[in-house]
């Protein structure tokens, strides 16, 4: 909590090292078939790993023990896999969607699961911010370079700025910067840690 504090405050020095957990996990549709092949993750889970080192000194690293990514074998709710994004995914929060990523998180210490659905409703992938430990993708924001980064910065208690070179930019045409306001809050959230 105290380490927490100095990161919100000095974060910006980028130093040490700190960690990032994540489980990917990969539901599965209709007909026993997953929505997305895990090797389909491979661009964004290298371009999230230079970019979390690279802007915040943070390491990625697979939640618990297991695969990084692995398909969650069991049949889904539909609000589940259709699932929606901003406001409307406050609101699902409290309901079915909701109550199924709380049940299948990943891990005492915050990491973050990243649940791969089928659509969500105008994103392409959805974070509640620090609020919750789960963010979603889609398979289009799956297979987009830098959407899953960008989810996992908004877990990471950031917020969407104007600037199109940022990393925190809204559309994914967005680059892969940040300013040290934006690495202070990261290094600081609860997900982010020493150990
Ligand atoms: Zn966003």
């Amino acid at each position: 909590m105290v380490i927490n504090l100095f990161d919100t405050l000095f974060g910006f020095l980028n130093w040490p090292e700190k960690k990032l957990r994540i489980k990917i996990l990969i539901l599965e549709g209709s007909e026993d078939r997953a929505v997305l092949s895990p090797s389909e993750l491979d661009v964004a889970l290298g371009y999230a790993k230079v970019s979390l080192k690279k802007n915040f000194n943070v390491k990625l690293l697979p939640a618990k023990k297991g695969q990084l990514v692995e398909l969650l074998k069991v049949i889904p709710p539909r609000d589940v896999l259709y699932t929606k994004g901003g406001y409307d995914a406050l609101k699902e929060e409290f309901k079915v969607a909701g109550n199924f990523f709380a049940s299948h998180l990943s891990g005492s210490f915050y990491p973050v699961t990243v649940f791969v659905v089928i659509d969500i409703v105008g994103a392409s992938g959805c974070s509640l911010g620090p609020l919750t430990d789960y963010i979603t993708l889609d398979p289009d924001g799956a297979r987009a370079v830098s959407t899953l980064v960008h989810e996992l910065a908004h877990a990471g208690g950031l917020w969407h700025v104007k600037e199109s070179a940022n990393l925190l930019y809204r559309f994914k045409s967005r680059g892969n910067e940040v300013n040290w306001w934006q690495k202070n809050l990261f290094r600081g959230s609860r997900h982010v840690t020493y150990w």
